[in-house]
């Protein structure tokens, strides 16, 4: 079994390293600890190692570990694919989404977010990879949704996340980050502030710091193998590896 101790201290290094040779500060990338199918006891292992910021992918497992923690002043991050009939404990519960890719999902979001909260804070989720299976909006209708989320009320747009298609071929790894980052920068040029480029995951993330991540999603890395396979991960099969 991994020890999660020590494979965060590897990790916070691997981040050192790769912002240093992307002469970047390692201050400036920050680390999200995907838990998903890892239990509780796992998570409460990672925050005693200091990690103080999680993302779940699926609603139920989630409200179950955030409650099993309740003790801990974790910041919990939404990541997957979101269905509108969840929005409502999604807002309740998290401080962040990373995922929302339609308006529908957003109004929702900002609709049911308890007032007694400070806004929730979100990223865009852009589909860089074009292929039809993926959540995200398309590259070309990423900045319309951008500005319909501005108007919300109860949500904060922080900016852009993908998930790539993973593959062992670096350069259209690459290409993707790229797709990401240029339309965060052309977003920043026309006035939307962002600060964050969701990014990077456990077989990509050097890649992902190079092209100017902002906050990795890590879990493999960290929790080691997940302990059951994932939806998206058995559709993963199919496409390019
Ligand atoms: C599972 C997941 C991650 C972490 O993936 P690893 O390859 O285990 O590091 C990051 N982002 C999202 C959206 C995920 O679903």
């Amino acid at each position: 079994m991994i020890n999660i101790d020590s494979a965060l201290q590897t990790v916070k290094q691997q981040i050192a390293t790769a912002a240093k040779n992307a002469n970047r500060q390692p201050n400036e990338i920050i680390l999200l600890a995907a838990s998903k199918t890892n239990p509780p006891e796992q998570v409460k292992k990672a925050w005693l190692a200091g990690q103080t910021i999680f993302g779940e992918n699926y609603l139920q497992e989630a409200l179950e570990k955030i409650k099993a923690l309740s003790d801990l002043p974790i910041e919990w991050h939404f990541i997957g694919p979101i269905q509108s009939n969840k929005t409502k404990r999604i807002a309740e519960n998290f401080a962040w989404v990373h995922s929302i890719d339609r308006i529908k999902i957003a109004n929702r979001l900002s609709r049911d977010r308890p007032k007694t909260l400070p806004p929730l804070q979100v990223c865009l989720q852009v589909n860089v990879s074009g292929e039809d299976t993926k959540s995200g909006v398309s590259p070309e209708e990423a900045a319309a949704l951008a500005a319909h989320i501005t108007k919300l009320p109860h949500v904060k747009l922080r900016g852009l996340m993908a998930v790539p298609v993973l593959t062992t071929a670096t350069a259209l790894q690459r290409s993707q980050f790229q797709i990401l980052r240029k339309i965060y920068d052309q977003l920043n040029q026309d006035g939307f502030n962002l600060d964050t480029l969701s990014m990077g995951m456990s077989e990509d993330m050097d890649i992902a710091i190079a092209e100017g991540s902002t906050m990795v999603r890590i879990g493999t890395s960290i929790f080691g193998p997940r302990r059951y396979p994932i939806p998206e991960e058995l559709a993963a099969t199919q496409t390019i590896r």
